[in-house]
């Protein structure tokens, strides 16, 4: 295959370069944070490190860790690094995991931003012949923003759709032969089905690639998209935090996403300790920001989980890759004492021939945790014989304890009863917090 680089000097630079380029990046951005951002050098001083200590890359480790609790301690303005005169623009988390949280740009952390996602646009085969149509949401929400940036600086023909009006989203799809998509994979799969409730077929569109992130998905869920939509699913991560969607990406080898090392350095740390482990560990990944002026966060605890690897690629890229996070450590749920993650499940509903369209609740009563499974059933599969849906729910039921350990209760419901996600879906509803429970 041939080799798509949109910046080919940074994405292919040999390790050692790139090492170099980071260490002098470090050096500088720690003296930038020190000199503008109180509240770090505040931390700084309270660790007993100057910015003279850092000399390298090598001396990352000396520097105070940042929380999302710190940026919400900051907020609004406590973690800027420049005046705000300086400043552009502003997106927020989508708040999926509390308070929401702002980050500001400056004109060339917006440039930086979009190129890193030209880079992932690229990378899938995207070229200035290309269609480009984004339906991650537009407003403050980093996804619609970052990837029309990389659209525009690629010179696709942008189709800036924003999310929902799912007919609508088909129509121009259709009628300006769109070949490249972007959105959530839990909206590429909602729009999967509506194409085919329309009596579309896979082959009758014109899209060759999706970049779909902004949330967890399973590979079981990737294959169900490229089979409905007759195309190649790839992953995209980011996070409003240190820019937005484009801080990894994945190439056409689909097995990992390249981070932007150039930009982002990672580590991987333990999340109860905070020790730095060594590459091909799991654990919680961690990013500094080397070029970012308005919000230059050092060492930002992302509480993603997931595993780096520097294994050679085929693409060429040098820069490291990171599997799919198997889900932020605070998605991850207890249930009678034993960890759940929302993407177990995924994989095994899809191993098991259901949709990806399922809601999991989680209560407790007289003091024990109930754990419930609500499971969309396809239309085809759809009967009113109650014994063949208890059979089926048994089924799926000793599917889940082979997987989890435990056992939810598994309720297949009517087809189209669980609500669509437009942008990130809502998969857990856990009623403990009612009960101040911490979980
Ligand atoms: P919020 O934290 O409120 O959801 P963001 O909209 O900035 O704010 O989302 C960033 C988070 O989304 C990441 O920290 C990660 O948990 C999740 N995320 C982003 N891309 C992916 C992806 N490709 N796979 C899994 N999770 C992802
Ligand atoms: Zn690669």
């Amino acid at each position: 295959m041939a080799k798509n680089y949109f910046q080919p000097e940074q994405e292919t630079m040999p390790l050692e370069e790139l090492r170099k380029l980071q260490s002098e990046k470090l050096v500088r951005q720690v003296k930038h944070v020190y000199e503008n951002v109180k509240y770090y050098r505040d931390l700084m001083d309270a660790k007993g490190v100057k910015p003279e200590d850092i000399k390298g890359i090598e001396d990352l480790h000396k520097l105070p860790f940042l929380k999302k609790d710190d940026l919400r301690e900051a907020y609004p303005y406590g973690l800027l690094g420049t005046d705000l005169k300086d400043c552009v623009r502003i997106q927020s988390t989508s708040g999926t995991t509390g308070k929401r949280v702002v980050a500001f740009y400056t004109q060339k952390d917006i440039d930086m931003w979009e190129d890193c996602c030209a880079r992932a646009l690229v990378a899938v085969g995207a070229t200035s012949e290309d269609v480009c149509q984004v339906c991650y949401g537009y407003g403050l929400f980093t996804g619609g923003a970052g990837l029309h940036g990389g659209s525009h600086k690629v010179g696709s023909l942008t189709l800036p759709m924003s999310s929902g009006n799912t007919d609508r989203q088909i129509q121009f799809m259709m009628d300006l032969n769109s070949t490249i998509l972007c959105c959530t994979p839990s909206y590429a799969a909602y729009i999967g089905e509506t194409l085919r409730e329309k009596g579309y077929k896979p082959e009758d569109n014109k899209l060759k690639a999706g970049i779909f992130g902004a949330e967890p998905w399973t590979e079981e869920m990737r294959r169900d998209i490229e089979k409905n939509l007759g195309i190649k699913a790839y992953d995209i991560y980011g996070l409003t935090e240190i820019s937005g969607p484009g801080v990894a990406f994945e190439c056409e080898e689909q097995r990992g996403m390249h981070i932007n090392e150039d930009h982002f350095i990672a580590e991987i740390i333990n999340p109860e300790t905070g020790e730095v482990l060594p590459i091909g560990e799991k654990g919680e990944l961690v990013f500094t920001s080397l070029d970012k002026e308005a919000f230059p966060l050092l060492r930002y605890r992302t509480r993603d989980i997931c595993v780096l690897s520097r294994e050679k690629c085929s693409c060429g890229r040098t820069f490291v890759r990171m599997t799919k996070p198997l889900g932020r450590s605070d998605d991850m749920m207890i249930i009678r004492g034993v960890n759940v993650f929302p993407s177990q499940i995924e994989s095994v509903l899809l191993n098991c021939g259901y949709a990806p369209n399922y809601q999991i609740i989680v209560d407790r009563v007289n003091n024990t945790d109930t754990f419930d499974i609500n499971v969309e059933m396809k239309e085809e599969d759809f009967s009113d014989i109650p014994t063949g849906i208890t059979n089926r729910e048994k089924e799926l039921q000793s599917a889940m304890k082979a997987m989890l350990g435990i056992n939810p209760k598994i309720h297949l419901v009517a087809p189209k009863s669980i609500t669509r996600s437009e942008g990130k879906a809502v998969r857990v509803i856990d009623k403990r917090k009612r009960l101040g429970i911490n979980i």
